[in-house]
């Protein structure tokens, strides 16, 4: 019998999609559990305005930990969630949760704190994000002013008329926007014509060629620059050096994020760093000569 059975198995499982096949069905049902049964969770990084060094805001980045594989790459299981769907729960989680710590910091003195989620192109196009949106703000009772939803996703001729439809509905709510890894992402000029944004984020590679790399110099500030033009705010990612910072602030780049400020933080982390956070992360010399 148990022969019979591990021959069925095996020629169930064809070798050629052996590995692979089986691994994503476990990681599937994996995470599943995983939202169902809160091994997920969220750490935070510092929004900073570069001119004082002060914390305005935290973006939510997800993190995974399983119990017998450890860390599992968020960029892995975030890909996962958008091939199986589970991405419309595990995004409803991260919104609710998201919403409720920031709220905590809200009622624990930092009533100004701006919280960032990132959405995925599939919870885009789903049709119960603005009711699930609209449920979560009403029951945290978290305010739409402080909330910005980032998008990346690749965006077919199809589905622009439904995503521009519901970003107009996001954006009726109260709820910033924001277009994520600008430059390299799935949103073109074109898309960024007709859509109701209002933060431009520019891509980690790009800072991270500032301040030598000829090319990335000139399409940072290109981009901060239409980002002027057009009325949106830029935000540079991925910050970790003073030289960047001082080229972004040359150039009137005055939001960014990146490990110079801080690394994604636990909650537990976040209330130390936070009452820490006077302005001090910035280098004297270099702010001064920037206020000049
Ligand atoms: P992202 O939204 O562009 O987030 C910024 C990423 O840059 C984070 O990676 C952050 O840890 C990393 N980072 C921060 N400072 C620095 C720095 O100074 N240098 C460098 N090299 N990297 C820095 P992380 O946490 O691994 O997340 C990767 C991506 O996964 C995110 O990129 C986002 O697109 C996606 N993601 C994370 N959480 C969620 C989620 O809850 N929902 C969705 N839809 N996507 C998520
Ligand atoms: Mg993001
Ligand atoms: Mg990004
Ligand atoms: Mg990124």
């Amino acid at each position: 019998e148990a022969k019979r059975l591990g021959r069925n198995t095996f020629a169930f499982f064809k070798p050629h999609m052996d590995f692979e096949f089986k691994r994503a069905l476990s990681l599937e049902m994996n995470l599943r559990h995983a939202i169902d049964h809160e091994e997920l969770s969220l750490v935070f990084q510092p929004l900073i305005d570069l001119r004082t060094g002060k914390i305005t805001g935290l973006e939510a980045l997800s993190r995974w930990h399983h119990s017998i594989e450890g860390d599992i790459p968020v960029a892995d299981f975030i890909q996962k969630a958008e091939d199986t769907g589970l991405i419309i729960p595990l995004g409803n989680w991260v919104l609710k949760k998201a919403m409720e710590v920031v709220l905590q910091l809200h009622l624990a003195g930092y009533p100004e704190l701006m919280l960032s989620i990132n959405i995925s192109t599939r919870q885009l196009l789903n049709h119960s994000l603005i009711t699930t949106l609209n449920e979560v703000l009403t029951e945290t009772g978290f305010s739409p002013d402080q909330l910005t939803l980032e998008i990346t996703g690749e965006l077919s001729l199809s589905s622009i008329d439904s995503v521009l439809d519901t970003l107009k509905q996001i954006k009726s709510l109260g709820v910033t926007l924001a277009i994520d890894d600008f430059g390299t992402g799935g949103i073109s000029l074109n898309n960024l014509r007709q859509m109701p944004i209002d933060i431009l984020k520019i891509d980690t590679s790009f800072i991270q060629g500032l301040p030598n790399e000829h090319d990335s110099t000139i399409i940072t500030s290109t981009v901060i620059a239409m980002a002027e033009k057009l009325g949106l705010r830029p935000h540079a990612e991925g910050i970790e050096t003073q030289e960047q910072q001082q080229f972004l602030l040359t150039n009137h780049c005055f939001s960014g994020q990146g490990y110079l400020y801080s690394a994604p933080l636990s909650v537990e982390q976040l209330l130390c760093t936070l009452e820490e956070n006077t302005g001090l992360f910035i280098d004297h010399s270099l702010s001064e000569s920037d206020v000049r």
